[in-house]
């Protein structure tokens, strides 16, 4: 499962924040996800929740998407996009070239 895999290397990053202070428990995380990524938010949490619990009890977790850009071919318009087809809205054509959208990344930790 990829969200598991994605799930266990965010544990890990916060097992490295957490390194210098080995009292400290996280209390809150922060993830923001692509909506391209491919990732399934639910399953992610779901995921994080197994992965952290076991060191840290129950952890805030929230997760934010973070939309995509496309660019308009015609009018060369940027514009945010969460759901293909991508209609620019000045002129309605179909752009492509979504950029961004795609990372997933850890935006905070809570600890305590
Ligand atoms: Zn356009």
């Amino acid at each position: 499962m990829h969200e598991m895999a994605l799930a266990l290397e965010i544990g890990g990053i916060c097992e490295r924040e957490l390194a210098h202070a080995p009292e400290s428990r996280l209390t809150g995380l922060g993830v923001q996800v692509g909506a391209f990524s491919g990732v399934e938010v639910d399953t992610l949490r779901f995921c994080l929740e197994v992965v952290l619990k076991e060191r840290h009890g129950d952890v805030a977790i929230e997760i934010e998407r973070e939309p995509g850009v496309a660019a308009c071919l015609s009018c060369e318009v940027q514009f945010e996009v969460r759901a293909a087809p991508f209609e620019c809205p000045d002129c309605g054509s179909v752009a492509r070239g979504v950029t961004g959208g795609q990372s997933l990344q850890v935006s905070y930790l809570e600890v305590e």
